[in-house]
């Protein structure tokens, strides 16, 4: 694992508050992954670009591989415009250029 894989699991570890965000149980209980929203394939990553991918706001956390699946977006192609609006908002906010 890279640092920066390393540090998107850490937060969002901590934004999920340590719950799974599929099933809501503590994640403690379970077998804690990362779990990407649009999944981390190929196909994706041409689409979408390592930005988008790689992108904290992309990890989620789940207690299992069940719970992780249903953090996966890739197949609502509304929800995933949504969140990569959201990931390049966040992104021009560290330029000065993000909505106020
Ligand atoms: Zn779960």
């Amino acid at each position: 694992m890279t640092d920066i894989q390393e540090e998107q699991r850490r937060y969002a570890l901590a934004v999920s508050g340590g719950y799974c965000e599929a099933c809501g149980r503590p994640l403690a209980d379970g077998q804690r992954q990362g779990a990407h929203r649009i999944g981390n394939t190929k196909a994706n990553r041409k689409k979408y670009g390592w930005l988008v991918v790689d992108h904290r706001l992309n990890v989620g956390y789940a207690c299992s591989l069940a719970c992780n699946g249903k953090l996966d977006i890739s197949r609502d192609a509304g929800a995933c415009v949504e969140l990569c609006r959201r990931i390049y908002e966040y992104e021009a906010r560290k330029y000065g250029r993000g909505r106020r």
